[in-house]
């Protein structure tokens, strides 16, 4: 639209709004984009990247142990925090400038600055303290950290962000939490030699997941030296005089520590941009309510990401900026397909999971076929390391269609990935049963699991 400054304004920097810039400022719109702090968002400065990062560095003592077993000597490690935060911090910054330059090279134009939408067309950007107009208006800011303010004595406790900029690796820890984050970087904390407590408030850790992956996980993470307490939540956070932190817990507990940190959810970034202001409407949970395009209430205004609260994860907010283009550019409306998201959760050992749980495929369809490896995977033979790698494939009986599939174990991620394809296009057991191993690998058991290993029908375990 000639009358507009821009085609499209996106605010927000983050994997998903950068997308978005880049390919409608490829497609020849004149693009403007608003980032009030670092290029990359969530992902890049302080999730995904930065937390593979640290998963590494925490994987070597493990590595270091491991490889007597096949005839090395490896003299005494040490390990230097501040080391791993400065290069984290280069690789970042790395990251952080492709992302920019990424939409400018599109020929699109980025502002370092808080923007706040003052009229359905019309941007004010604080940092500038400038205005400019557009015709469509996409929010992808995402989401933060979800605070505790009912716990006394949460103003001594941490989050994510600061978790990866500590200026000193704390001696012990609590972290308080079941999901994602918490047992990411309890595995990551623990790895880096740190005394680590997990603290969640429900009967298995990893609510969302398959109770089978859930408690093995736990059994390995226990097994390691993490301290694992469910059914418990922290009532209050005291400092000492030392400057420690006394954890009280609702079971009775007390836990000395140098840092606490929660890890409790994530809330979509709504506040302070003058949506109330133009009538833009929002859930109770404080995101922006979207329809099946990622159009708001206000027609030409769209959001995409963490921030419509749909599925907190990076690559599902690049595929809705994909679509958003689709829809908002091409001519070619598209719903984002929440369908059947593969996803990893980079524990040690790692989970992917893709498709219905058992208890979920149970509670939907009446005959369940259950096939189950757990073994000692070929790595960890000659290392001694006692663990087990749990491959699980859920499967509709009557049709024979693949629901869910479940790994516990190294590589398990990147098994994830592909374990995606077959089930998003909707493959059967048989399918599986035909398709050649590939040996020696772990991933063969995928394959290779000819007789269920229970049914459930109708609600009933048989075997
Ligand atoms: P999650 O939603 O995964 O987990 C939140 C956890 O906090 C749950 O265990 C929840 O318990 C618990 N909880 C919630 N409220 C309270 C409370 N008041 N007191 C005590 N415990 C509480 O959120 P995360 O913060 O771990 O991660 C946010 C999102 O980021 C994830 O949903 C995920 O989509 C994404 N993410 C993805 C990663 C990946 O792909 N590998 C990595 C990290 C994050 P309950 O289970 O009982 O509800």
């Amino acid at each position: 639209m000639a009358g507009y400054d821009y085609d499209l304004f996106v605010i927000g920097g983050g994997s998903g709004g950068v997308r978005a810039a880049r390919v409608a400022a490829a497609l020849g719109k004149r693009v403007g984009i608003a980032e009030e702090y670092r290029f990359g968002g969530t992902c890049v400065i302080r999730g995904c990247v930065p937390k593979k990062l640290y998963v590494y560095a925490s994987q070597f003592p493990e590595h270091f142990a491991d490889a007597a077993g096949y005839g090395w000597t490896v003299p005494e490690a040490s390990f230097n925090w501040r080391t791993l935060v400065a290069n984290k911090d280069r690789e970042i910054s790395r990251l952080e400038a492709i992302y920019k330059k990424n939409v400018e090279g599109a020929g699109g134009e980025t502002f370092h600055s808080r923007a706040m939408i003052v009229d359905p067309h019309v941007v004010h950007l604080l940092d500038d303290d400038r205005t400019v107009t557009a015709d469509q208006i996409l929010i992808a800011t995402g989401g933060r950290p979800a605070a505790h303010p009912a716990l006394p004595g949460h103003e001594h406790c941490i989050f994510s962000n600061e978790a990866f900029d500590l200026k000193e690796l704390p001696k012990a820890i609590m972290i308080e939490g079941g999901g994602y984050i918490a047992v990411e970087f309890a595995n990551i904390f623990h790895g880096l030699g740190v005394d680590t407590t997990l603290v969640y408030r429900g009967k298995e850790i990893l609510s969302r997941f398959d109770m089978d992956l859930r408690r093995t996980l736990h059994e390995t993470m226990e097994k390691k030296g993490i301290r694992i307490l469910c059914h418990a939540v922290s009532e209050s956070i005291r400092k000492r005089p030392d400057g420690r932190l006394d954890a009280l817990l609702t079971t009775g507990q007390t836990l000395t520590v140098d840092q606490v940190m929660l890890a409790i959810g994530r809330i979509p970034n709504t506040q302070n941009m003058g949506l109330e202001g133009i009538g833009l409407e929002m859930t109770q949970a404080g995101a922006i309510k979207v329809d099946e395009y990622s159009r708001t209430n206000i027609d030409n205004i769209w959001a995409i990401g963490d921030v419509t609260n749909r599925v907190q994860l990076t690559p599902v907010a690049i595929h809705e900026a994909m679509c958003f283009v689709e829809t908002a550019f091409k001519g070619n409306p598209t719903a984002p397909d929440h369908d059947t998201i593969a996803t990893a959760v980079f524990s040690q050992p790692e989970i992917g999971t893709v498709g219905l749980s058992e208890d979920e495929a149970v509670k939907r369809f009446a005959d369940v076929e259950i096939y189950r490896a757990s073994f000692r995977p070929m790595r960890h033979t000659l290392s001694g390391r006692d663990e087990k790698m749990l491959m699980k494939l859920v499967v509709d009986g009557a049709s024979r269609k693949v629901l869910g599939a479940h790994v516990l174990g190294p590589d398990a991620g990147e098994m994830a990935q592909l374990l995606g394809i077959p089930l998003k296009a909707g493959v059967t057991k048989d399918d599986f049963d035909r398709t050649m191993a590939v040996h020696p690998t772990a991933a063969e058991e995928l394959v290779t699991m000819y007789k269920p290993t229970y049914r459930v029908k109708d609600g009933q375990r048989v075997q």
